[in-house]
């Protein structure tokens, strides 16, 4: 079972015994969405920190459920991982991203990478590079332009299947984030151990700066952790300007959150890039 977030779930996810009917349906349900192709990715931008200039997306999934409208990945994900729908929904996320990204790049609007969460369950597959490459070469997206978030947490399993990995998507050109960092069990040892290019500050940490001194402390040292490791720092869950200041003061070098924009659909990012592109 995995951890649940915030807020209600839509599934129960924990002992799947407990309401079989319920959980079986939803299954189905999100096998029908698949097929019916209603998943949908909105993409959330980061900035340089210092400049506020584009750097990039990150790709999040949503589904368009018939009833409940928009649901986020934290109440569908689970379900998918334990019900072995992940692969197939992983697989789609990777494909629309870069085929998304591809056509953006195509019609001249700013180029920029986008970054895509990979569960543990995916990372840990033997193939997920040949995956990934094969991907690139079918939409044409160049690999410096995806990369790839990692939790911390599942870097920290299966330690030579991971380093394996992780070289493999450096020859390949692909960039590898540690997302929600400082969250897990880390020995700090395998930030030195591996090719990672970016740490990414949780959210949970950014939410209460600049006011509470103990969580100032905890962005600093991370930002600090990054730089002497030569690994770019990127914070999340950043929303107001006085966080934004802080970590710019801090050299914190890329920023994401709802203070500089919500993640949003295909139709309005591309307006949104558009908004920046030279006339
Ligand atoms: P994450 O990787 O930590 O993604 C960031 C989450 O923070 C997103 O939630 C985003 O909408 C939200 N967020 C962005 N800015 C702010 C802010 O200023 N304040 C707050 N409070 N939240 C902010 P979302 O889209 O609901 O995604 C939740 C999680 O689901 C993601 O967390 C990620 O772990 C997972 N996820 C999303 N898309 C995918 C996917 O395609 N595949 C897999 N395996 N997991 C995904
Ligand atoms: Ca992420
Ligand atoms: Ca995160
Ligand atoms: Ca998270």
């Amino acid at each position: 079972a995995k951890e649940s977030g915030r807020g209600t779930r839509l599934f129960y996810t924990g002992d799947m015994a407990g309401q079989p009917a319920e959980t079986l349906q939803q299954e189905h349900l999100l096998r029908e969405a698949m097929a019916q192709q209603a998943l949908r990715l909105h993409y959330q931008p980061q900035v340089h920190a210092a400049s506020g200039r584009l750097a990039g997306f990150e790709a999040l999934v949503r589904w368009q459920h018939p009833l409940r409208g928009l649901i986020g990945p934290d109440e569908f994900i689970p379900l998918a991982e334990s019900r072995g729908l992940i692969t197939p929904i992983s697989r789609w996320v990777l494909r629309e991203a870069c085929r998304q990204l591809k056509a953006w790049h195509d019609e001249g609007l700013p180029r920029v990478p986008v970054a895509v969460n990979l569960s543990a369950i995916e990372f840990r597959q033997r193939d997920v590079v040949r995956e990934i490459a094969q991907v690139l070469t079918e939409t044409g997206l160049p690999p410096e332009y995806l990369e790839i978030e990692i939790t911390e947490t599942t870097l920290m399993q299966q330690a030579e299947h991971t380093h394996t990995t992780l070289q493999e998507l450096q020859a390949l050109g692909v960039a590898v984030t540690v997302d929600d960092f400082g969250t897990g069990y880390s020995s700090l040892a395998y930030l030195k151990r591996y090719p990672l290019d970016k740490i990414k500050v949780d959210r949970s940490f950014v939410i209460d700066t600049p006011g509470d001194a103990d969580d100032v402390a905890i962005v600093t040292a991370i930002i600090e952790l990054a730089r002497s490791l030569q690994l770019q720092s990127v914070a999340e869950g950043v929303e107001t300007p006085e966080q934004l200041a802080l970590l710019r003061r801090l050299g914190c070098e890329l920023a994401q959150g709802y203070g500089i924009a919500p993640p949003m659909d295909a139709q309005r990012t591309r307006a949104w890039l558009q908004a920046l592109a030279p006339a």
